[in-house]
């Protein structure tokens, strides 16, 4: 059983997460979308708000499960016996970022393979970091949402 996870904040999920995790269900029997939790971390959209987007978001999508996990990722996917994690490029600073990452988390995680793709022109400028300022700043974040999101009414506005 081919397992990979694809672990994140996804605070909130964004279109160019949905392109990706789309793109690699063909090449693994199974996708575990994954929320770290990090205490240290503020988020803006709380856990079960952010778990609850990505099970409707993959809800057609049967490979595709979605949980979330404290700690180092290498333990979590030993812990569910996932050999790959999924990532995805959208520029040189992830490559930079992911670089180091990936080659620590294949120590930590005895072999452990990181599995990138590259995002689309189309989505390689959406970043949940641009996602949550647009929103914070009361501006129409729906462009880069996967479509049919409902945001919290204090977040949302017309559209
Ligand atoms: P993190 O908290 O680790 O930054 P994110 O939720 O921002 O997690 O992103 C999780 C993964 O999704 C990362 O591998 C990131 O590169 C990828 N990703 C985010 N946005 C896009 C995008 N627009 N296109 C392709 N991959 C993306």
């Amino acid at each position: 059983m081919r397992t990979a996870v694809f672990p994140g904040s996804f605070d909130p999920i964004t279109r160019g997460h949905v392109e990706l995790v789309k793109r690699a269900v063909p090449l693994f029997d199974r996708i575990v979308v994954a929320v770290g939790v990090n205490a240290q971390k503020q988020y803006l959209f709380d856990l079960e708000q952010r778990m609850e987007w990505l099970r409707e978001v993959f809800a057609d999508e049967p490979k595709v499960s979605v949980d979330s996990f404290e700690g180092l990722t290498a333990h979590y996917c030993r812990r569910i016996q996932a050999r790959y994690l999924l990532r995805g490029l959208r520029n040189a600073s992830d490559f930079d970022y992911e670089k180091t990452i990936s080659q620590l988390n294949e120590i930590v995680g005895d072999g452990l393979e990181t599995i990138f793709l590259i995002s689309q022109p189309a989505y390689s400028h959406i970043s949940s970091t641009i996602v949550r300022e647009i929103i914070k700043g009361g501006g129409n974040a729906r462009p880069f949402l996967p479509e049919g999101l409902q945001l919290p009414a204090r977040h949302d506005t017309p559209a």
